[in-house]
């Protein structure tokens, strides 16, 4: 455990409730262990990001390998192979359209400059746009930019006057698939103002911060369509989704998507150093290259393309070829459904759902106050239960790393299952 004394101010923390916090030492495939022995199974992947498993060997290696030739260049203008790698790859794994990579550090990041890229394709043809649409209870990150196309809450109340406005579209819940269909063809026409919305920003398949909302695939190539028809910008954020966690590589390939954007972070380096990434089609780029400075695409931060993050990258790229990640996938679903199905009987779980590697269901408590306090006990008494499980709101959910054994993973509902009681 850290000691009160430490100085480190935790992300999305109350240091008030004096919560103790585990001092990990050492992270080995689905485990974590702390320097006195003991060890948790990392249930939610480190926040969605590990997917191969902690210090998996091959990136460890390629990060090893990286940090003898270079550590860090200045990317504005100068460039080096293992970003080059990457983009080329990138770019033959995706759909032909997507032909440009940008790249930045964090999920965050990848979605600013993914909507920086929607305004100033529209500001430099000379038709600028700024309108952008959002679908309800998403989350995109928590900057400025990215809280203001994400769920507005209590979470983000105390910066709501920075906060841009959008038009939210309302999640399409089953049955109600067609209202949000018909609210996204409204909104995507001409506003009040006459001015068109310049892009549509969307989850593909499932909210993940939003509760593990998950609406089907021909509800995404629907939304798709719509936003080609109008000509507004489709931009996919599969920061979370990507790199297999919903089943696919990418969950718009699910739908048969091709989004005009795509954002990319979290797994793109095996969850194991920070790098993102935003695929764009070549009419978005097309459109600020010229012989006019004032065309440039003003967007860089320091560490853009890091060479030994793009290094753990190419070497996630080269696990992706080489083992067999689909079954490791396909198998871990399997796994989850069954567990997920011992547990849908009781009647305090409500909506069990399941979509790829991720399962999760909803913990019936019928008052409000109760609920505000569920989330902290639960994660107390998982810590307390050797997994490491971090439920959102009443919303409990399992997304662990691909190479985790079928023992672990009853051991993280063996305490699920203990923690309804
Ligand atoms: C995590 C997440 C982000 C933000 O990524 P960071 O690396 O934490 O900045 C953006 N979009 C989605 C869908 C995410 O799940």
């Amino acid at each position: 455990m850290n000691t009160p004394t430490s100085p480190v101010w935790h992300p999305f923390t109350q240091h008030g409730l004096g919560d103790p916090i585990p001092l990990i030492e050492r992270g080995d495939g689905a485990r974590l262990y702390a320097a006195d022995g003991r060890s948790w199974i990392d249930g939610i992947s480190s926040w969605w990001v590990t997917t191969h498993g902690h210090a998996h060997p091959r990136i460890m290696a390629a990060i090893r390998a990286q940090t003898e030739r270079l550590d860090q260049l200045i990317f504005a203008g100068w460039t080096h192979e293992p970003a080059e790698t990457l983009a080329a790859e990138l770019v033959r794994i995706t759909p032909d359209p997507l032909t440009r990579v940008f790249f930045s550090d964090s999920g965050s990041t990848s979605v600013e400059v993914a909507l920086k890229m929607a305004l100033g394709y529209w500001f430099n043809i000379g038709a600028p746009r700024h309108r952008v649409l959002v679908l309800e209870h998403s989350y995109h990150g928590d900057t400025i930019g990215t809280m203001s196309v994400g769920e507005r809450g209590v979470y983000n109340r105390a910066w709501q006057p920075l906060l841009f406005d959008v038009d939210t579209i309302p999640f399409p819940h089953p049955g109600m698939e067609q209202a949000t269909l018909d609210a996204l063809d409204a909104a995507c026409a001409a506003s009040g103002t006459g001015e068109a919305a310049a892009a549509f920003i969307v989850e593909p398949l499932i909210l993940g911060a939003g509760g593990m909302l998950i609406y089907p695939a021909w509800v995404l190539a629907e939304m798709r369509s719509i936003c080609a028809r109008h000509g507004v910008l489709f931009i996919a954020d599969e920061v979370m989704t990507g790199w297999g966690r919903t089943g696919t590589r990418f969950a718009c390939d699910q739908a048969g998507v091709i989004p005009d954007i795509v954002c990319l972070s979290k797994g793109l380096t095996g969850g194991a150093i920070p790098l993102a990434v935003t695929l764009c089609i070549e009419p978005i780029f097309a459109a600020h290259v010229s012989t006019d400075r004032s065309k440039t695409f003003y967007h860089s931060s320091s560490y853009t393309a890091n060479p030994i993050a793009c290094a753990a990258a190419n070497a996630n790229l080269e696990i992706w070829r080489d083992e067999p990640v689909q079954q490791r996938i396909d198998a871990l679903g399997e796994a989850q459904d069954a567990h997920l199905a011992l547990l849908s009987h009781d009647p305090r779980v409500h909506d069990p759902r399941r979509l790829g590697t991720i399962a999760a269901f909803d913990i019936a408590a019928p008052d409000g106050g109760y609920l505000s306090n569920l989330a902290p006990r639960l994660i107390a008494f998982y810590r307390e239960n050797g997994v490491l499980l971090r439920p959102l709101g009443n919303t409990v959910y399992v997304m662990p790393p691909y190479c985790t054994t079928a023992d672990d993973l009853a051991q993280i509902w063996t305490a699920i299952a203990a923690s309804l009681d």
